[in-house]
């Protein structure tokens, strides 16, 4: 019998198990070829919606911000994204940097989900002069109440129970005629066949959350957005046509943000 809570979120359709993982895989696991943490006494199942393709786990659903510092952002976490201090923000900075040029002095930019903040520290670096940053989890900042041209939320989507409430928050602080840039991994086509196998389903890095362009497009459409995917994990939403989102699709710089590039990861050592 399907409970409501585990009906699907985006759309409402009825979802299938996807499978279980243990709580302790990290998506470092995939690159490192090697377990990062113990195994652990916890099973997380995961669930899929059949219509709209939606992946997730209410195994988060009941907890409190002080369990997720607790238990999954904490002093260790960093083993299990290793990128997330320093090597992504600084990506991500040049990536944006390259793509705005000249704008990058004007634009007000709000980097939601922002970890320590570094990203946009080494944005002022370049020229960056309206930057703000938001993470309920790492830096000490109140979540903004003015809107920006420009709201980025780099692997955010992928860690939040209450999808609904989270595109609430995004789409509101978007500008008019600004955009939304985020970064969050589609699900590979053989995702029917892998489920929660897949390496991105990593309950140790917080991962709940998964999407199919489908939903992803749905969640957008009903705020007024559309979504243009610059790639599998590198998505524009906006109300309309823009000048900040004439950069993004004239930009020939790519970006990988998860590491899930064909040439990225080493293949998992089989156990
Ligand atoms: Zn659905």
């Amino acid at each position: 019998m399907t409970t409501p809570t585990n009906c699907c979120s985006v759309c409402g359709g009825v979802t299938k198990s996807a499978g279980v993982v243990d709580f302790n895989k990290s998506g470092a696991d995939w690159f490192e070829g090697q377990r990062q943490f113990p195994v652990s006494d916890e099973v997380v199942g995961f669930r899929r919606c059949g219509a709209c393709g939606f992946m997730f786990t209410p195994y988060f659903d009941d907890w409190s911000e002080a369990d997720f510092k607790a238990r999954v952002y904490n002093a260790d976490y960093v083993l299990a994204d290793p990128p997330f201090l320093v090597e992504r923000p600084t990506r991500l900075a040049a990536y944006l940097s390259g793509v705005l040029g000249d704008a990058l002095g004007e634009v007000s930019l709000l980097d939601f989900g922002a970890g320590e903040g570094r990203m946009v520290d080494e944005l002022r670096g370049f020229g960056l002069v309206h930057g703000t940053v938001y993470d309920p989890y790492h830096a000490d900042s109140p979540l903004p109440e003015s809107r920006h041209e420009l709201v980025t939320a780099f692997e955010v989507v992928e860690h939040v129970p209450d999808q609904g409430a989270l595109f609430d928050q995004l789409c509101g602080l978007v500008a008019p005629g600004g955009l939304l840039l985020l970064s969050t991994l589609l699900q590979p086509e053989d995702i029917d066949t892998i489920g929660a196998a897949w390496w991105y389903a990593c309950p140790r890095n917080g991962h709940l959350a998964f999407h199919t362009a489908d939903s992803l497009a749905s969640l957008l459409e009903t705020r007024g957005f559309k979504l243009l995917s610059l790639s599998t994990e590198l998505h524009i939403a906006s109300r309309g046509p823009s000048r900040l989102l004439r950069l993004f699709q004239e930009a020939e710089q790519s970006l990988e943000v998860s590491g899930a590039s064909a040439s990225g990861p080493s293949p998992p050592r089989a156990d």
